[in-house]
């Protein structure tokens, strides 16, 4: 007997699980899975424990907490000049992973398309899949990560029914700037499409690089579905608690699919989101300022181990093309990953699972290595890399 459906046979292991377990086995130091090894922000986690102790435990409304709704609101007010009905506009969901699969499920038909832009988040596919639509992909190239127009505008036909964009991306820390999202909204408002957008690391930018919220240009509120989570921007990954706002006929749809797969969201990590969100631009602030950090100090020491590196614009990664470090046994990303665990003691994430099977080869030479740690766990990183280069 088949035990497994032929839906998830396909699917392996997520490439995360993978590497943590390598990682826990050879005692390395682990700037693998993208979640920190600190703490979020006290009065957060005072929230939690207050709403618990509040007597909110027991299932909250399915579309989320009435005050949680507002406060996500509120967030994209002022941080967008978004302006979203909380009563109609807003989902809460189990994170931004249930919000994605949830919208997949909610807006698009089998036997539709869905375009994706390559390497692509690791879930996004097997959320298609398991929705009987088929990924579309477009390629992201280059040291920018940059796509070409003409491959994005041929990839919109007449089954395209939604286009996902991931800004801040994962796993290359590309910023789409404004004149990309233009350009992609041009297409969906040509071709009747609507877009899903991942922007979980919305908080997390470098340099001079800003967030531009596709839903904000002209013509796309009306055809956005905005995802974002408390994980990232409050180093709470294990709250699961995200959201799905837009027009009130798209989060009605998303809905559909949340009622059946959650129902509802914790309550009491709900009623903490509340609280974070309301947090003042200082805390905003400090927190791009101790990702800058990071980031700078880790793509530093990834250089003078002598790895390219893709300086990126947000989120919490960094890739970097490791030949001519690695010895000439090492062939491809995944072995290059296990060798550095069990040679140098680091855990970095290997590029290949973010790429469908016939692009695999694109990944062969990335490993993405996550910056959102504390500085000993960074020098300790930095110790160990330090063998491979003249540092
Ligand atoms: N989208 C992207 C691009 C991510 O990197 C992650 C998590 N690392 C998620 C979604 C998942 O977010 P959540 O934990 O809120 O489900
Ligand atoms: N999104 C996180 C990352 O990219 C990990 C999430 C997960 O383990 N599925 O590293």
């Amino acid at each position: 007997m088949a035990v497994m459906s032929q839906r998830v046979a396909g699917f392996g292991t997520t490439i995360f699980a993978d590497i943590n377990d390598l990682a826990r086995a050879h005692n390395a130091v682990n700037l693998g899975q993208g979640a920190p090894d600190f703490d979020g922000p006290p009065e957060v986690l005072a929230a939690a424990v207050t709403a618990v102790n509040s007597a909110l435990n027991q299932y909250a409304p399915g579309i989320g907490m009435a005050s949680v709704r507002r406060a996500i609101a509120e967030h994209a007010q002022r941080f967008y000049n978004q302006r979203l009905n909380p009563d109609t506009d807003v989902l809460v969901t189990s994170g931004a992973t249930e919000a994605m699969f949830a919208a997949i499920l909610g807006l698009t038909d089998a036997g539709d398309e869905v375009i994706v832009f390559e390497p692509v988040y690791d879930t996004y596919v097997p959320n298609l899949i398991m929705a009987g639509v088929a990924p579309r992909y477009v390629a992201l190239r280059g040291d920018d990560w940059s796509f070409d127009p003409d491959e994005l505008a041929k990839a919109f036909n007449s089954r395209t029914r939604a286009i996902v964009i991931n800004t801040p991306h994962n796993p290359t820390g590309k910023v789409f700037s404004r004149d990309e999202l233009s350009m992609i909204a041009e297409l969906c408002l040509k071709h009747n499409v609507v877009a899903i957008t991942d922007e979980v690391y919305e908080h997390i930018l470098y340099d001079d690089a800003s967030h531009v919220r596709l839903a904000t240009l002209p013509g796309m509120a009306e055809r956005t579905l905005t995802i974002s989570s408390l994980g990232k921007t409050f180093s709470v990954t294990g709250w699961k608690i995200g959201w799905a706002m837009g027009p009130a006929e798209l989060v009605h749809a998303v809905n559909q699919a949340h009622q059946f797969i959650t129902f509802a969201v914790s309550s009491p990590l709900q009623a903490a989101a509340a609280t974070a969100l309301k947090l003042p631009f200082s805390f905003f602030e400090n927190l791009q300022s101790s990702y800058q950090a990071r980031r700078d100090r880790m793509l530093e020491v990834l250089r003078r181990a002598g790895f390219k590196a893709f300086k990126p614009q947000g989120s919490y990664f960094i890739m970097i093309d490791w030949r001519g470090v690695a010895p000439s046994r090492v062939q491809d990303d995944m072995q290059f990953a296990r060798w550095l665990i069990e040679e140098v003691g680091v855990a970095c994430i290997p590029a290949s699972p973010f790429y469908r099977d016939s692009d695999k080869y694109l990944g062969k030479y990335f490993v993405r290595f996550a910056v959102c740690k504390k500085d000993e766990t960074l020098d300790a990183a930095a110790r160990r890399l330090a063998r491979l280069g003249n540092i």
